[in-house]
């Protein structure tokens, strides 16, 4: 039982008829403190999140999203916006103030002749990837089904699309946008270009994106799987790998990774996934990725592209303690792959990872300015990834996190992935952004001048 109550900014209770009179005006469910919901609707991806927000508000549509807007404005309450609510840093929730939860608005719609998808902001990739499917079509989105479009999009959106097509919010046509005054706007190249550009990458700073139209490519299946080796061959293993996929065509993504496999042995493994129509020639990229040692494991086969999109699910599913530490790395020199090594023994708990992102491609190929994503010249992305269930292992898997962070600074190629900050690296956002900070400002004090929008990786006016 909590005694929270919405508040406003200034830590005053919002009166009962007020949030009365916001009741009768919305279609969706206002769920408050005590109602029998309260717990499973605050709750999100990660469970080392505990946040109690003064009401949540799940929307049948934009009204109700431009009606919580108004009300919370004019309340002086803070919002926060939930999609898929997989933000590792908890950025869906907020204490005390509205959750604008966007899960209920999941419509997709695809236009096969235009090649476009337009889906509403709360939809799952596994939503837009069920229907483009239909269409022999796919946008490019992450790699787990769960995860939101809207924090995706916003935040960038790498996945095995993206080093063929760059990625998700490279591929942003148009936005439908809430801003702080509640008003209801188009943004796309030639309506209210400045919010276009905001949005593509500048994360939630603008306003509420209630539906996004994104260009869609033809792709029915891929060649995927996982080719896994001892994780004791992890240093030869890891060089190999950098050495095949800097060659690699852009049809091919290849992410490797320290990790354990569902018997507990520790493994080091690569997932594949060959995007391109001859899938001989993706037989023959992969081929090698099986050939620089004695593989435990390789399972390749052409699949239909939501197969792939969905076979990382099971090990990022929700309810685990999760703490994230990321870096770009524009090279993987020796010295580099020994370091990620050494420190993957401090990684001990099964279900843990460390990822290794081969991103280089044509996030490349267009300039920095060209939209709010500030980091397109890296190579690899590595993530290190805890993860836990018993709280009292808290200090120890993130101060393992953070050690392993340290040692890998010196390969770092500064910036980072705003996707993949924490709740403690809100010092890192202005890096992330880089040279588009000042831009993003200009923006965000045209449509958000009071930081209205602020539990987000947040640009201050
Ligand atoms: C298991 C897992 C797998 C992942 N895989 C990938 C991957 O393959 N590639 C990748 O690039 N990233 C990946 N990520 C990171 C992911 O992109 C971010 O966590 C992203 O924030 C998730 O979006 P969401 O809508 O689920 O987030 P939420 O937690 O719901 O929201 C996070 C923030 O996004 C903003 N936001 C969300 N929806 C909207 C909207 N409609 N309009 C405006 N702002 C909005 C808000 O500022 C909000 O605070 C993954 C994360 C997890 C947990």
């Amino acid at each position: 039982m909590t005694d929270t109550v919405l508040k406003n900014r200034d830590g005053q209770a919002v009166p009962p008829d007020r949030i009365e009179a916001f009741q009768s005006q919305i279609r969706g469910a206002l769920i408050l403190p005590g109602d029998p919901e309260y717990d499973s609707a605050r709750s999100i991806w990660n469970a080392l999140v505990d946040k109690y927000p003064g009401a949540i508000l799940r929307c049948q549509g934009t009204a109700d999203v431009a009606t919580a807007a108004k009300f919370a404005f004019e309340n002086n309450i803070l919002v926060s916006v939930r999609g898929g609510g997989h933000n590792v840093g908890g950025r869906a929730v907020c204490n005390d103030g509205l959750v604008i939860d966007l899960s209920r608005m999941r419509a997709v719609h695809i236009d096969p002749d235009a090649q476009t998808v337009r889906a509403q902001g709360g939809a799952t990739l596994g939503d837009v990837d069920c229907e483009t499917h239909l269409h022999g079509l796919a946008v490019p989105l992450g790699v787990v089904s769960q995860t939101g479009i809207g924090g995706l999009t916003t935040g960038g959106g790498f996945g095995w699309l993206a080093r063929k097509y760059g990625p998700t919010c490279d591929n942003v046509i148009e936005a439908e946008v809430v801003t702080a005054d509640g008003s209801i706007r188009t943004a796309n190249a030639n309506r209210n270009s400045d919010l276009y550009w905001g949005i593509c990458g500048g994360s939630g700073n603008f306003g509420i994106v209630t539906s996004f139209l994104y260009k869609a490519y033809p792709l029915s299946t891929v060649l995927g799987g996982m080719i896994a080796y001892p994780r004791s061959a992890a240093a030869e293993v890891l060089r190999g790998f950098r050495d095949i996929v800097s060659r690699a065509p852009d049809e091919l993504t290849v992410y490797a990774a320290l990790l354990w496999g569902p018997d507990g042995t520790p493994l080091t493994a690569f997932v594949p996934c060959w995007i391109g129509d001859d899938k001989e020639a993706g037989r023959q990229a992969i081929q090698p990725l099986a050939e620089i040692g004695n593989p435990l494991v390789v399972d390749l086969q052409e699949m239909p592209f939501p197969a792939m999109q969905s076979m990382l699910d099971g090990a990022y599913g929700p309810g685990s303690r999760n703490y994230w530490k990321s870096a770009y790395l524009n090279a993987l020199p020796d010295e580099a792959i020994d370091t990620i090594v050494a420190q993957s023994e401090g990684m001990t708990i099964p279900g843990s990872g460390i990822l290794i992102e081969h991103c280089a491609g044509a996030a490349k190929s267009k300039p920095n300015g060209d939209n709010a994503f500030a980091q397109r010249g890296h190579d690899y992305l590595i993530a290190i990834l805890p993860l836990w269930t018993d709280p009292a292992d808290d200090a120890d898997q993130i101060a393992w996190a953070r050690t392993m962070h340290d040692a890998l600074a010196h390969y770092s190629a500064g910036g980072t992935y705003l996707n993949y900050l924490g709740a403690d690296e809100d010092s890192a956002i202005e890096t992330a952004f880089g040279e588009n900070l000042g831009q993003l400002k200009e923006v965000k004090r045209k449509y958000d001048p009071t930081n209205f929008f602020s539990a987000n990786t947040n640009v201050s006016p």
